[in-house]
């Protein structure tokens, strides 16, 4: 009999029946095949294929999405004129209020059949969330990009992984060899058990917020011998501080690669092994970088405005993230995919418990996505230690009931926090960055 090991068998049946059924769904292997070969080509080549996508997005928002031909129509835009990255850019910018404001109807494309409506909730690593549909007819697209990404850090896609986060991604969960860990469960006295867990999976790569890695880290540290030894480490979701890439890359003695996602657009970007920046993948994403209305210059810090390439459900077009970033050059590596230096302003923001522990915002905010279809936005704010209120923007469908099971579902989930509701009538002004309700503990 064979000497494999669970996860080498696992990795089998990853590989030979998972992915195969991925390419059926949607081209999964096609995609990581084409982009394999993309990222080495020139920059020129990358640029026209780009456009192309951009192309195509803009005529099918402007032919079946009612926002976007009002919009382009009011400002004398017809698609056709597009010819360049220039031309583009003269599209009016998205926030989130606005996203938030015509969610219900007047941002769907008319043209695509709701099987391919996904809910998601934009990302809330600080101030607030709205909610959007994203494109299931894309999703073999963003697991490829995804499994790109991976290939960068040096280890397969079939290869064990264990991910700590609080949002579930049921293809991941099912298809790849992924194993999640909930934020909602890392406290002080839960460490040594979630350590145990993660040493019975032997992941070949890490990955999770960079503040909960970095107490996994300190953790790792103050033991007298390492419980797990990953080949990789890769960071989300939150600013990775120089503090914690230092820290984590002490106590894991493997390199970090920091990625760059959003709910709104998905997978964004990712460092490749030489460390020069994020390599933005365009083939799902179009990314600015933008400082006082004009496109920033090399090393110059500005505020990220992205485009999905694939959500024709609802075109996401030149959408304020509120993140900041500074532009890059290009990479020794030799990828043509377009580089983000550095990102900043994703710092994590967190409540306290009573006892003193902290727990991010992000794994707040998806505690609510089941009732997604009842909220139009989301916030949070905390008067004091251990309390926090729960501030919303209902939908139509929203009733009272709904609002009592909104505090029960929060209170199971997240017990360590009490919590009132406040139901507000309209959706705060944004002034274009996310707005900091609460101030980090980081
Ligand atoms: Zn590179």
């Amino acid at each position: 009999m064979c000497d494999l090991g669970s996860d080498t068998m696992y990795e089998k049946i990853v590989r030979y029946l998972m992915f195969p059924l991925l390419e059926v769904r949607g081209n999964y292997l096609t995609h990581l095949s084409e982009m394999g070969k993309l990222q080495w080509e020139k920059p020129a080549v990358i640029e026209q294929r780009l456009l192309k996508k951009i192309r195509h997005i803009v005529q099918h928002a402007y032919n079946s999405v009612p926002y976007y031909r009002q919009k382009l129509r009011e400002l004398g835009i017809v698609p056709d004129e597009i010819r360049g990255l220039k031309d583009f850019e003269r599209l009016p910018t998205l926030d989130r209020k606005q996203l938030a404001e015509n969610f219900h109807d007047q941002g769907i494309s008319c043209s695509v059949p709701s099987w391919r409506r996904r809910l998601v909730r934009t990302s809330g690593a600080s101030g607030e969330t709205a909610m959007l549909y994203g494109d299931r007819g894309a999703s073999g697209l963003a697991l490829a990009i995804r499994s790109l990404f991976g290939t960068w850090t040096g280890v397969g896609p079939e290869r064990s992984q264990v991910i700590i986060r609080t949002q579930t991604h049921l293809d991941e969960r099912i298809f790849f060899n992924r194993y999640e860990i909930s934020t909602l469960s890392f406290s002080e006295r839960s460490l040594p058990r979630i350590v145990r867990v993660i040493q019975t999976r032997k992941p070949a790569v890490l990955e999770g917020y960079p503040s909960y890695l970095a107490r996994l880290a300190d953790f790792e540290s103050a033991a007298s011998t390492r419980h797990f030894s990953p080949s990789a480490i890769v960071s989300f979701g939150e600013t990775l501080l120089e503090s914690y890439r230092n820290s984590i890359a002490h106590a894991f003695d493997c390199p970090i690669f920091d990625m760059y996602g959003a709910a709104e657009v998905g997978p964004i970007a990712q460092e490749c092994n030489v460390h020069e920046g994020l390599h933005v993948n365009t083939e799902g994403v179009y990314i600015e970088i933008v400082k006082d209305g004009q496109g920033a210059s090399e090393g110059e810090e500005g505020g990220v405005i992205a485009t999905s390439l694939t959500n024709e459900v609802m075109p996401v077009i030149r959408y304020e993230l509120g993140d900041l970033a500074v532009k890059g050059s290009t990479c020794s590596c030799g990828r043509g995919f377009p580089v983000i230096q550095k990102l900043s302003g994703r710092v994590s923001e967190s409540v306290r418990t009573s006892s003193g522990e902290t727990i991010s915002l992000v794994s707040l905010y998806v505690t609510l996505n089941v009732f997604a279809q009842y909220l139009r936005w989301v916030g949070f704010e905390q008067p004091r230690d251990g309390f926090i209120n729960i501030k919303i923007v209902p939908s139509a469908a929203y009733s009272d009931q709904i609002g009592d099971e909104i505090v029960s579902h929060f209170q199971r989930r997240v017990p360590r926090l009490k919590c009132s509701l406040k139901v507000e009538q309209t959706i705060p002004e944004l002034t274009g960055r996310k707005t900091r309700l609460v101030e980090t503990a980081c």
